[in-house]
């Protein structure tokens, strides 16, 4: 379990007044509002990511924007409210790369550790095969690419930075 504090509501998020109550489940403390009754549970953000390998190289994106601004990335994204992991790995790959996914299966599910924009948020990663088509990316990033993997460029966050190990290890 990551030791990370969620953010502390002081006031109700839907009624404005003070949260001075405390309600005891499951032996956890959790706020509510004894107005509207709204009970504070805390949650971490969710994100699908692609494995999109070819023969000896695989696809991935260069950040336009900070955290990890020019390194390199596997396409991924935020899962929205309400959207299944791979319908938001679907959409994500076909806005960042123009490519479709047609097959993909769940590798693994992380827990990011260094996203201060969502801290401990979980990355659905799959591996996946896609469409025949022109790259093409989005603003998010600068660049897109298929890579060496026995020799990628820099890779900022410390999952990807992971699962391009796995990749070298051909362990997924
Ligand atoms: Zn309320």
């Amino acid at each position: 379990m990551l030791k990370i504090k969620p953010p502390n509501y002081i006031f109700c998020p839907f009624c404005n007044k003070k949260l001075s109550n405390i309600k005891e489940e499951d032996s956890r403390k959790r706020k509510f509002c004894r107005f509207c009754q709204w009970t504070y549970y805390p949650h971490v953000a969710v994100g699908a990511a692609a494995i999109i390998v070819k023969g000896k190289k695989v696809l991935m994106v260069q950040r336009a924007t900070e955290p990890y601004e020019d390194t390199w990335m596997f396409p991924a994204g935020f899962v929205e409210y309400g959207e299944h992991p791979f319908d938001a790995l679907k959409r994500e790959i076909k806005e960042e790369t123009n490519l479709s996914i047609k097959k993909a299966r769940l590798i693994e599910i992380f827990q990011s550790q260094d996203d201060i924009r969502s801290p401990g948020h979980f990355i659905f990663f799959y591996k996946a095969t896609v469409s025949k088509g022109k790259l093409k990316t989005d603003k998010e990033n600068k660049g897109i690419a298929w890579v060496d993997i026995k020799n990628p460029p820099k890779i900022g966050w410390k999952i990807h930075k992971h699962i391009m190990r796995l990749l070298q290890q051909k362990l997924i």
